[in-house]
């Protein structure tokens, strides 16, 4: 039997950079992944400028690391094609106190592993890998978790679940059940020899007009591989019964363009599927005695399917709101709400965003006009350059006189 007062299930971005930063401010915890690292974990690969942030804040030389490795290539932007073909290249803002590039692509065997070395080598951190959690029980303030078999057996006051997006957990005790219309299905293969890919690590989001609302990716990786894939929301996906895998390779095969560009290209392992918790909704991600980090607390971007960064924010905040409580290790509802509190306060305005931008998808004719417009307009480009990170100029689209502006540009 294995006390602890934290355990972190799941060594994610989510709960390794929650075991990071409370390691930190010397707050020992458990961490448990029923997965042996190196891993792989179905995605883009994309880390963005978020990321970078937050791993700096964990320690000034992570950006520098990733920045160092070979693994990772820098990204400095994304290109869009709309319906009718037009590209609208936006380049990435960098952040004023970072010397590496904007963003990076990692394949997440990689980056993952990184992140769980330096929480490995982290002190008051305690790692068992290769142990699924199975069961949960509370008695008063104190939780057992166990294996299926038990033969791993630990005795909690806080469980803090980055089990991802199908965390027993949440379901279980967070009441978080996934609903179609705040989920999205997502594809990803690797390719070699994709032609055109770009020198800048620009990553290509292509919004196919026969494919929409769904949406097709290209992203560069090192060594001149690709990750590519697909993503549309479940309900649509459920409702006029797609079948994803057969619409990505039919893309591939047949699109003008995209043909041309995969003609030499082969598939580098198999097709993967996972399922992405969109953060469309506000959720209750805390509870008595738990907190609920990244795709266990459905937090991805709506629009941009980003979910590695808002995975590690959540971990920040984790840590920090259990410093704050650690002196009388009170972990009852009411004193952890403060996390839900912190967590929506810096996320929900982009959250809320994105889900309104993801309506945008629905209209073929208005996005092939935004990004017709956006080639021109010096304003609009640089409001969508800085989309993804500042939500400040992502509230310019809300504003009447913005698009004033535009018109008139
Ligand atoms: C197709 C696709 C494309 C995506 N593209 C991008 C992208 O380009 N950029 C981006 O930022 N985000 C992207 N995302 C989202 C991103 O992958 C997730 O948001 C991110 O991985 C969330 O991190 P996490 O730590 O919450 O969960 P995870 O990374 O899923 O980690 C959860 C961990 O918990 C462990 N675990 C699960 N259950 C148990 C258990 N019972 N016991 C013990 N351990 C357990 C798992 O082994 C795993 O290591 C994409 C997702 C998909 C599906």
């Amino acid at each position: 039997m294995i006390s602890s007062v934290i355990t972190i299930i799941g060594a994610g971005p989510a709960g390794c950079t929650a075991a990071m930063a409370l390691s930190k401010a010397g707050i020992p915890c458990t961490i448990i992944d029923q997965a042996i690292f190196p891993r792989d974990k179905v995605c883009g690969d994309a880390l963005s400028g978020k990321v970078v942030l937050t791993l700096k804040r964990l320690h000034d030389d992570f950006p520098n690391q990733l920045g160092n490795d070979n693994n990772n290539l820098a990204s400095h932007g994304v290109t869009f094609i709309a319906p009718n073909g037009k590209e609208l290249n936006v380049p990435f803002r960098r952040e004023m106190d970072l010397t590496t590039p904007p963003g990076f692509l990692s394949k997440r065997i990689h980056f993952d592993n990184w992140l769980f070395e330096q929480t490995k080598s982290s002190p008051h951190v305690n790692i068992i890998t290769g142990v699924r959690i199975e069961k949960f029980e509370k008695k008063d303030t104190t939780w057992t978790l166990s294996d299926k078999e038990r033969k791993t057996i630990i005795e909690s006051q806080l469980i803090i679940a980055a089990d991802g997006a199908q965390s027993r957990f949440a379901k279980q005790y967070g009441g978080i059940i996934p609903e179609a219309d705040h989920f999205c299905a997502g594809l990803r293969a690797y390719y070699k020899g994709v032609k055109g890919l770009d020198k800048m690590g620009f990553i290509e989001l292509h919004f196919v007009k026969e494919f929409l609302p769904g949406y097709f990716w290209i992203f560069p990786l090192p060594n001149g591989d690709a990750n590519v894939g697909v993503g549309m929301r479940s309900d649509v996906v459920g409702r006029k019964k797609i079948n994803l895998k057969d619409e990505m390779l039919h893309l591939i095969a047949t699109h003008p363009i995209l043909k041309g560009r995969f003609a030499d290209a082969t598939i580098d392992g198999t097709l993967h599927g996972y399922g992405l918790p969109l953060g469309s909704k506000k959720r209750k991600i805390s509870g008595d005695g738990f907190l609920l980090l990244g795709d266990a607390a459905s937090l991805i971007d709506p629009f941009t399917g980003e979910g590695i960064g808002n995975a590690m924010i959540s971990g920040l905040k984790a840590a920090e709101i259990i410093i704050s409580k650690w002196k009388d290790k009170n972990f009852d509802a009411e004193n952890l709400k403060a996390y839900d509190i912190e967590v929506y306060k810096r996320l929900w305005p982009e959250l809320n965003l994105s889900k309104k931008m993801q309506e945008l998808v629905k209209y073929p004719w208005l996005f092939n006009l935004i990004v017709n417009k956006a080639n021109r307009s010096k304003t609009l480009k640089e409001t969508i350059s800085c989309m993804f990170e500042d939500i400040d100029l992502r509230s310019r689209l809300k504003d009447p006189f913005f698009y004033l502006k535009v018109l008139f540009e």
